[in-house]
């Protein structure tokens, strides 16, 4: 009896854990989530025009207000997430660590001011253009950074991966894209597939509610890439 209803709950549980991390090694993902096939056509989802400023979204980038700050604690190396994020980023960073992998926060929330300079400043420094600018960083207002609930995240002995599409090919990396989903955290931006270039290292929390409402039209706009960068396995 008992090993009939393992058997039932595991396919169920794994199917949970690739619709959360849908990012992970092709062979592992088998199934969608159970719950998304009714949002595929509504027509109500906006779609995202990456190449223009609309009244909806920056270069593809969609608007996020700040998290109240008295919400915020900090998950280490002097970053911060709201408190329900960070006791699940605790709980998976044990988890790593028990393995042998270190995670480690590199930026969490982020205020518009901080944005604003890593917006325009560095674009300004770089020489780039704002849609430029925007293929690898939101302006101020439009970061999900901005949330409380979204993280960068590295490998504390692979720090070479820092914030580089490489981390996906580190311990750390390797080990969040099997194991992120457990734990509530999604890839916010897969490769090729939103707006924005390939980030293996930013993960976004939808572990409760008031998470799930804050991405409900990313996860919307997305949810039917990634059925098909599931099945055509050419996620890297
Ligand atoms: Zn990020």
């Amino acid at each position: 009896m008992t090993d009939c209803l393992k058997f039932e709950i595991v396919p169920g549980m794994a199917a949970m854990i690739v619709g959360w991390t849908w990012g992970i090694a092709p062979a592992m993902a088998q199934k969608p989530p159970l719950n998304w096939g009714d949002r595929l056509e509504n027509p109500a989802i906006p779609k995202l025009d990456c190449t223009s400023v609309t009244p909806s979204s920056y270069y593809g980038h969609l608007p996020y207000t700040e998290a109240p700050r008295d919400e915020l604690v900090s998950v280490g190396n002097g970053e911060r997430l709201r408190q329900s994020a960070a006791a699940s980023f605790r709980r998976m960073q044990a988890a790593a660590a028990e393995v042998g992998i270190e995670l480690v926060p590199l930026s969490g929330f982020r205020d518009r001011a901080v944005q604003n300079s890593l917006f325009y400043d560095v674009a300004a420094q770089r020489g780039q253009s704002l849609s430029e600018r925007a293929r690898t960083s939101a302006p101020p207002g439009y970061s999900e950074h901005h949330t409380g609930y979204a993280i960068d995240i590295g490998d504390g002995y692979d720090p070479g991966g820092d914030l580089n599409q490489s981390f996906a090919y580190t311990d750390a990396g390797r080990w969040l894209f099997a194991n992120a989903g457990k734990y509530g955290f999604e890839l916010s931006f897969p490769s090729g597939v939103t707006c924005v270039s390939y980030e293996p290292w930013h993960w976004r929390w939808v572990g409760d509610p008031d998470s799930e409402q804050t991405f409900q039209t990313a996860r919307d706009l997305y949810r039917d890439h990634r059925i098909g960068q599931l099945d055509e396995g050419n996620f890297k």
